[in-house]
């Protein structure tokens, strides 16, 4: 029998109806009662390490849930987090930083309806999450209507649905369906060249801005006096910013030479930005701006605050930027985790 430690976080899944609405009440245990065909198929360490609304999980959460794997990494097989949906792709994204080159599973899922309702999608979506965390394939995932995404490609789509997860720009790593559990070796993430070491260091003076036709460049001056280490901008199709009238590269000029960490990234969800194909994102570039390429706005976002939590060195955020460290960028370089 595989060893699987089940480590909670709150959310739906474990949430019961109150006063205020729902809110988390139910323990690891309790999870794995509600489901006794997980206690007769595998082993189960269960750990309660949180029990919140994902709303309330923040950057110091995701230290502790890193802090929380990383120590179990050697005593089990396969690592299941449940965690509430609505920021469980930032976390999912996050700990493919902090915990990269990880050597066994770590799959975070939760349901859309708590796992005591008759009409539950949880059970589904922990025993999808089982299956992949007995996998033995290195990473972090996300699990959900039977499926299993690259965690740092997972963004949450649809607010009911049990289909509220969507891989961009990357092919699932896992799913189940009449045949039982299929792996698709040739999505897993980059291996890493060494043993996974805790990267959990992260600078939370990350903003991101979503443009708007129009928006006043000054805002930037605003993030700048309030000490904001760096910004991520959803920006227009393939790449584009306004200049005319209301001149948002000038303003980049300005923060970069600030020292300002600057990714762009495509409002867009699916495929890749690339500020180099038109004159409104050619001048972004050459006032030093970092593309995100295909990344999702989770994925630039934490791994923003990641980089900057390693290094404020620009030249070396720049080089971390374009190498694919979880396989959240395609055509990045691949890094080794040793470096
Ligand atoms: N508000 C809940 C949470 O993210 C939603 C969910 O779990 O589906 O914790």
């Amino acid at each position: 029998m595989k060893h699987i430690l089940l480590l909670t976080t709150g959310g739906t899944i474990a949430s019961r109806p109150t006063a205020e609405g729902l809110a988390p009440g139910i323990g690891g245990d309790a999870l794995a009662m509600a489901l006794p065909f997980l206690a007769e198929s595998y082993r189960i360490t269960v750990r309660d390490i949180l029990h919140l609304d994902s709303s309330n999980i923040q950057p110091e959460e995701w230290q502790l849930i890193a802090k929380a794997v990383y120590d179990a990494r050697e005593d089990v097989d396969g690592i299941v987090i449940t965690h509430g949906t609505d920021t469980m792709a930032y976390t999912a994204s996050v700990l493919s930083f902090m915990l990269r080159g990880i050597g066994i599973p770590v799959v975070l899922t939760g349901s859309q309806l708590p796992i005591e309702h008759p009409l539950t999608d949880g059970a589904d979506n922990l025993r999808t999450a089982f299956a992949m965390a007995s996998s033995g394939a290195g990473g972090v995932f996300l699990a959900f209507d039977r499926k299993v995404l690259l965690g740092c490609r997972a963004v949450k789509t649809r607010t009911r649905d049990f289909d509220a997860f969507e891989s961009v720009n990357w092919p699932l790593c896992g799913w189940v369906d009449g045949a039982g559990f299929h792996l698709d070796l040739s999505a897993l993430p980059p291996a890493g060249g060494g043993p996974c070491r805790l990267q959990d260091a992260l600078c939370k003076d990350v903003f991101l801005i979503k443009l708007t036709p129009g928006l006043d460049p000054e805002i930037f001056d605003m993030l700048l006096q309030m000490h904001y280490k760096g910004i991520v901008i959803e920006a227009f199709g393939a790449g584009g910013l306004h200049f005319i009238r209301r001149d948002l590269i000038a303003k980049l000029h300005k923060v970069a030479q600030a020292g300002m960490a600057v990714v762009v990234c495509s409002q867009c969800l699916y495929e890749s930005s690339d500020f180099s194909l038109y004159q409104a994102g050619q001048r972004a570039l050459a006032q030093g701006v970092i593309q995100g390429y295909d990344m999702t706005t989770e994925a630039a976002v934490t791994k923003l605050m990641w980089v900057l939590g390693q290094t404020r060195e620009p030249a070396r955020v720049r080089d971390l930027f374009s190498r694919s460290l979880a396989g959240e960028v395609s055509g990045g370089t691949e890094e080794s985790v040793d470096r």
